[in-house]
């Protein structure tokens, strides 16, 4: 058990993520204004979320919310708290959530289309592609059960006419996801302008999540061919 002196410095440090968190996507392009919200795990019944209507380089106080749709602080929560609890109920293995309404997600969100395995990296949300959610009015609990069914079996998906949700273990994750997901939106754009994508097959695309999900935990039969020399050359 932590005593109050470090839960107090636990609550200060992933306030501060909040906020490093929103102003990175505004400077990484990710969303216009404040339209982008993110939210963060406190512990098995709380979360940190982005206040509503606040410039981010003003943000300040950053609201607590419960399960139960209670909020603690000096700020409301965003609009869109309700689809961040639900996700982070839903699914403990998920600690942050980043949404924006970045460009190429937008675009393709609004054909309804969500991203099929036209590219290996589509496997970094967690399969063979990425789903579209069907559209719901923002802030309510259609949006948010669309979304959740949505995540299943994934960490990311479009909401149709609207944006899109990352989710990551931390917010750091779910930012890079995000900017991965808008890569991939804008490529698979681009991909549809000039032709018809080949589509991945579901065989391939199961590979390469099993590859993704054995990358970083130097595992020495993922690439046979490759052995570490020794620090320096011979
Ligand atoms: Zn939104």
């Amino acid at each position: 058990m932590m005593d109050s002196n470090s839960h107090r410095q636990t609550d200060a440090r992933l306030k501060a993520e909040v906020i490093v968190t929103c102003c990175a996507l505004g400077q990484h392009g990710l969303t216009h204004g404040t339209s982008g919200n993110v939210s963060v795990r406190r512990d098995a019944e709380t979360f940190f979320i982005s206040p509503t209507a606040v410039p981010y380089e003003q943000l300040d106080d950053i609201p607590l919310m419960d399960f139960q749709g209670r909020w603690y602080g000096a700020r409301r929560p965003s609009s869109e708290w309700r689809f961040h609890r639900d996700i982070l109920k839903a699914r403990p293995d998920i600690n942050a959530i980043v949404h924006t309404h970045s460009k190429y997600a937008v675009a393709l969100a609004c054909t309804g289309s969500g991203i099929p395995a036209f590219h290996y990296m589509v496997a970094v949300a967690g399969g063979a592609d990425i789903r579209c959610a069907p559209y719901a009015t923002f802030g309510t609990q259609a949006l948010s059960d669309n979304a959740v069914a949505a995540l299943v079996d994934r960490k990311a998906c479009l909401l149709a006419n609207h944006g899109l949700i990352a989710t990551g273990h931390d917010l750091a994750s779910a930012l890079r996801l995000a900017g991965e997901v808008e890569n991939l939106a804008a490529q698979y754009s681009a991909a549809l302008s000039v032709g018809e994508p080949e589509i991945l097959s579901t065989d391939e695309m199961i590979k390469v999540v099993g590859l993704f999900r054995s990358y970083g935990k130097q595992d020495s039969d993922h690439d046979p061919d490759l052995r570490f020399g020794g620090p320096s050359g011979p």
